[in-house]
């Protein structure tokens, strides 16, 4: 089994976290899981541990960010054959994110010297001067779709600004969050500085949200559950950052290379067997075209190689539960009651694990449930439409407001339409949603503030402007 990682602490024996492999549907791994108890030890070793871990140089502290981001690095395997088996995703997608991960931390190692204040000129005169100041301990919640990658988009930068973390996994997916914990202490991230709590979200992930030590909460997840943050976090006015759901578009005009924009349309919703918060999983396509899009699609569709996770042709793994899946057919079957046109895929792969062969549904309309709601499952849905006022005006009919790819080979239009989308990020020719260096976030009911980028790092710090009068 393997245990919270507390500095100082053996688990309170809370209960115990059985960890399913998604693509047999079966055990592999038992995890102890925190109590209120653990909890609460986690914050006051994340407050003692703050400190000493503030105090240091942010130099110093990117140097031991280096050697976590070297030590990942060469445990890339490792993890990706964890992730592989615990989220279902293929091999070849768990070693890329394994390394984004360790990417992620060389690159806040990097920045931790690079994010400083500013000399202002005052009226009054004297000197006017800010200084970012760490917030103190943070509390991390993630989900199990990207389990280390989004754990990692929040611990880089918080330990580059010198704040302690407490960071909850899903339940579903907790062992590279430990493992993780594990080679940040190797790497000589003093214990404390990083405490790892695997539970139940709505009795640990609420408690962290509440609890009046911890001075920030960033969260990933579920729209609904970021509402509960919200409220929880308002109490005690904790900054938040939340990433959460999403219903993106990929709109497509009729000048494009219809095999190409296709496959990758289908790619963009498929990956990571649809769980992905970025999935394009509305596919606005220009009329003339739309047959033809759709004929794509199925056979892209089809053609994705869905299977055992571990194998290297794999492109689609099982969805990650039981309760995934349901959800999913529930949609499915949803979808034909609405009066959408099941093109291909939605049925159940016989044998063990939890797998599902893509869904396409043509005729597809706003309106339906599986055009305005998240799935969060291998579902497309293809709209028509005839101007491009109006593909604008179904993209953003929408709740949410996290990602989008666009289309087209008119460059005026690409960018008309580009500025015109309600989206935190925007591929234009491309289904490429995430860049380390660049902002990632949502507008409207897909959350509040940026992760990835420099932007990260202000909300991982405060700003304190001091003023000192020079006149003698
Ligand atoms: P979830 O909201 O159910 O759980 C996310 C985390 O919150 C888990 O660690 C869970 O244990 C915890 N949690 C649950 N209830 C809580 C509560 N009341 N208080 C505090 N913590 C609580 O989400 P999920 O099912 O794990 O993940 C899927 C969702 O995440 C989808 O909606 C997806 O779009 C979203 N997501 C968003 C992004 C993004 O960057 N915008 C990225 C990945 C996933």
């Amino acid at each position: 089994m393997r245990n919270l990682l507390i500095a100082d602490r053996r688990p309170s024996g809370s209960g115990v976290i059985r960890v399913i492999e998604p693509a047999k549907g079966e055990p592999f791994e038992e995890v102890a899981a925190a109590g209120a108890a653990d909890l609460d030890a986690a914050v006051a070793a994340a407050k003692a541990a703050l400190p000493a871990w503030s105090r240091l140089t942010a130099f110093a502290r990117g140097e031991i960010l280096f050697k976590f981001s070297d030590l990942v690095r060469a445990h890339a395997e490792e993890l990706a054959v964890l992730e592989a088996r615990n989220v279902g995703k293929p091999i070849g997608d768990a070693r890329w994110e394994a390394n984004h991960v360790a990417d992620t931390l060389r690159y806040y190692a990097g920045a931790a010297d690079k994010h400083f204040g500013e000399t202002i000129p005052v009226k009054k005169g004297g000197l006017d001067i800010t200084l970012r100041v760490p917030l103190g301990v943070v509390g991390l919640i993630v989900p199990w779709n990207f389990p280390m990658v989004i754990a990692t988009w929040k611990v880089g930068p918080a330990l580059a600004c010198g704040n302690t973390v407490v960071l909850k996994p899903a339940s579903l997916t907790p062992l590279t969050a430990l493992r993780l914990g594990e080679l940040a202490l190797e790497a000589g991230v003093p214990p404390g500085v990083l405490n790892v709590v695997p539970g139940p979200g709505a009795a640990i992930g609420a408690a962290l949200a509440a609890h009046p030590d911890v001075r920030k909460i960033g969260f990933t997840g579920e729209t609904a559950t970021g509402r509960a943050i919200m409220a929880a976090a308002a109490q005690t006015i904790k900054r938040i950052s939340l990433e959460l759901g999403g219903k993106s578009p990929c709109i497509v005009f009729g000048d494009v290379n219809v095999a190409q924009a296709a496959g990758e349309a289908a790619a963009s919703v498929f990956a990571n067997a649809g769980q992905d918060c970025c999935a394009r999983s509305r596919t606005i396509v220009e009329r003339p075209i739309y047959a033809k899009f759709v004929e794509a699609m199925r056979a892209a569709a089809q053609g994705t190689v869905v299977g055992n996770p571990l194998d290297e042709k794999t492109q689609m793994g099982p969805v990650i539960s039981v309760h995934q899946r349901e959800v999913t057919e529930t949609y499915v079957a949803l979808g034909k009651k609405e009066g959408a046109r099941l093109v291909c895929g939605g049925e159940r792969i016989p044998g063990p694990g939890y797998f599902l062969r893509p869904a396409v549904f043509a005729d597809a309309k706003p309106g339906m449930r599986i055009v305005d709601e998240e799935i969060f499952g291998p579902v497309a849905s293809v709209i028509a439409f005839d101007t491009e006022a109006e593909a604008i005006a179904i993209a953003n009919d929408s709740i949410y407001g996290l990602s989008g790819s666009l289309w087209t080979n008119d460059l005026k239009r690409g960018l008309r339409v580009a500025q015109a989308l309600e989206t935190g990020v925007l591929s234009v020719n491309s289904s490429s949603s995430v860049h380390l260096q660049g902002p990632f976030g949502g507008f409207k009911q897909s959350g509040l503030g940026r992760e990835l980028g420099m932007h990260a790092l202000d909300h991982y710090s405060e700003i304190k402007n001091i003023y000192f009068e020079t006149a003698p």
